[in-house]
């Protein structure tokens, strides 16, 4: 398992609803939406020394979600950027941090799935853990194709960032029997469309692709990456990718929060050879580094 319980996170501050709780006090009604229905929107926010990194895309994604599924009494992004501040700094946290903010459609007056029993307004959720880059990007990661299909938007549009997460939660089981680190999902016509908790990229003849994001997550990583590659004038597609164009991709490489970009050294067995021997995925590596201090908001203008 990549990740482990970190002691440095006992006794953290997290904010539920309009104020903060200690870690064993921090809890949701049983009829929340979340509980009730996996009811809820989220992101996923990395907190480095010189701020929060891309909080806007983040915060415009967030209340994107929460508008398409018509939650009630939305906070405001001052409201969000508020509740962030207040909890980093209750947690001293200015680095190595990772927030996992949660909007729920909030709490019911009975159990059901109607919205029109939430009558209380949508509940913020603020959690700041110390966390660092899942992945170890020098040693890569090895992934699985998954049975389970990502969502299109004839099922589950996955431009919103929602937590019923069990297509995910299912193709992740499926790698965790396989031994491989993280589950590559294919859309409902056998393309690729991302792995479990992050965008799949891949370089060939010196060109990036990547999936259309058709079923995947506009991702805030790949979307940087994207534009990284327009800048620097690096030839980009997004396109329809097969497995067998992926097995034998120059370079595979995921992107994400989470692990920021990650290179995938293996793929259903098949190792990723670089036989073009190419330094592209260097070059872009080196382009997100140079560009993180720019996409960060320091803390202290929250
Ligand atoms: N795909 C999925 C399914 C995800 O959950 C995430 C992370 N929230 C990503 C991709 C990566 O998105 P981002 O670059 O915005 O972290």
């Amino acid at each position: 398992m990549l990740q482990k319980f970190n002691p440095k996170n006992q006794n953290i501050q997290i904010w539920v609803g309009d104020r903060l709780y200690p870690r064993t006090a921090a809890k949701i009604s049983v009829f929340d939406s979340v509980v009730q229905g996996g009811d809820a929107v989220w992101e996923g926010l990395r907190v480095y020394q010189e701020g929060l990194f891309c909080l806007e895309a983040h915060l415009d994604r967030l209340l994107a979600s929460a508008h398409t599924l018509m939650f009630d009494d939305i906070p405001n992004k001052n409201t969000i950027r508020k509740a962030i501040k207040q909890t980093l700094e209750a947690n001293a946290m200015t680095c190595d941090t990772h927030i996992r903010l949660t909007l729920t459609r909030g709490s019911k007056i009975t159990s059901g799935m109607d919205p029109r029993l939430n009558q209380s307004g949508s509940s913020l959720i603020v959690l700041a853990e110390w966390k660092p880059p899942v992945y170890n990007n020098e040693k890569g990661i090895t992934v699985i194709t998954s049975s389970v299909r990502r969502n299109s938007p004839i099922h589950l549009d996955s431009k919103i960032h929602h937590n019923n997460l069990l297509n995910n939660i299912l193709a992740k089981i499926e790698a965790n029997h396989a031994g491989a680190d993280a589950a590559l999902m294919l859309d409902n016509q056998g393309f690729l469309a991302e792995l479990n908790g992050t965008n799949i990229f891949l370089v060939k003849d010196n060109r990036i692709r990547t999936p259309l994001p058709h079923a995947c997550l506009p991702g805030i990583t790949r979307n940087l990456v994207l534009q990284l590659c327009k800048i620097n004038e690096i030839a980009y597609t997004e396109e329809n990718i097969s497995l067998s164009e992926a097995y034998n991709a120059d370079i595979v490489f995921a992107t994400g929060t989470m692990g920021e970009l990650t290179p995938i050294t293996e793929i259903d067995g098949r190792k990723i050879l670089n036989n073009n021997t190419t330094y592209l995925f260097d070059e872009i590596c080196n382009l997100f580094d140079n560009c993180k201090s720019e996409n960060c908001t320091p803390i202290s203008k929250l």
